[in-house]
């Protein structure tokens, strides 16, 4: 069954009309203007018009394509990407001054082919954007630099306020799910670098249920990911990408109730915030409402 048919198998819960309105197209012709991708679109994703509406967008920074092939993402694969634009760090900044949003998820590609992986441009487009926009808060969510403590180093030195990096899925499922390049235990060591080197700095991640986890795989991820101290965890329904023969099927459409419990079981291991629902996304405007009353407190203290 392709991913068409798939759609027309959508339990109740995830049939949604897809976000329109004079907001959206403002903001989408303002990051469009500047061949600016943001993953709301790339994705289409439902809660575009609530987090746009609400002040939160998501950018992918460093091109639409990746040189890895994650078998449940949508975004173009190649072994030599198109070098990273110069620009970028001046255009998003710019683009994110217009949309007059107060939290913005920067996200990226895989740029294995670079010698720092990417790092430097990264760098640069957190502080660009930082300089052009001082009450922005910044969620970066990284890539694993193969395990390279020090290009991770790098982009946390430029001072994002939130340092995430997703885990995608159970361990089991990680070498079906994920790029041969990624690994389990090597995002969980990202994440617990990324811990000990800015304590004070939140930590996030998010994983996708749907392809085929038990409970128990479930919550064995929760204690391996409050191991390394991550804060903030989200789950939500894994989708394969609209049209695609080639990406994972959905093994189960996770009812609603059970995200809910899991989200309680998350919360019971003592995550700061969980966010935990079918269309909730690594990337979710509660999730980030709640970091940024938390950085605006500390900031305050
Ligand atoms: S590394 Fe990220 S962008 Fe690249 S294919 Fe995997 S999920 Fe997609």
């Amino acid at each position: 069954m392709d991913a068409t048919a798939e759609r027309r198998t959508l339990p109740p819960w995830l049939k949604v009309k897809l976000p329109t309105g004079p907001n959206v197209a403002r903001l989408k012709s303002a990051s469009r203007s500047r061949g600016l991708a943001t993953v709301c679109e790339e994705a289409r994703c439902p809660n575009l018009a609530e987090c746009w509406g609400g002040g939160t967008a998501t950018f992918m920074i460093m091109g639409e394509v990746c040189t890895r092939g994650c078998r449940f993402c949508s975004v173009d694969t190649a072994a030599r990407p198109p070098r990273p634009d110069p620009e970028e760090p001046a255009k998003l900044a710019l683009t994110l001054k217009e949309m007059g949003v107060d939290y913005a998820v920067l996200t990226t590609v895989c740029r294995d082919d670079l010698p720092d992986q990417g790092a430097g441009h990264l760098a640069e487009c957190v502080k660009t954007v930082k300089a052009e926009n001082p009450k922005l808060k910044i969620e970066m969510l990284l890539q694993d630099f193969r395990g390279e403590r020090t290009l991770l180093e790098t982009v946390i030195d430029a001072g994002p306020d939130v340092v995430a990096h997703n885990v995608e899925c159970v361990e089991r499922l990680t070498e079906t799910v994920r790029d041969r390049k990624a690994g389990y235990s090597q995002s969980l060591g990202v994440l617990r670098r990324a811990k000990e080197y800015a304590p004070e700095t939140p930590t996030k991640t998010s994983l996708m249920l749907g392809l085929g986890e038990t409970e128990d795989e479930i919550l064995k991820a929760f204690d391996d990911i409050r191991s390394v101290g991550v804060d903030i965890i989200t789950l939500g329904q894994y989708l394969r990408p609209t049209g695609s023969r080639h990406h994972l099927p959905v093994k189960e459409f996770v009812h609603p109730d059970d995200f809910a419990r899991y989200g309680e079981l998350a919360r019971e291991r003592g995550f700061l915030y969980v966010a935990s629902g079918p269309f909730v996304r690594s990337s979710y405007r509660a999730a980030e409402l709640f970091l940024k009353g938390r950085l605006e407190a500390k900031g305050a203290a």
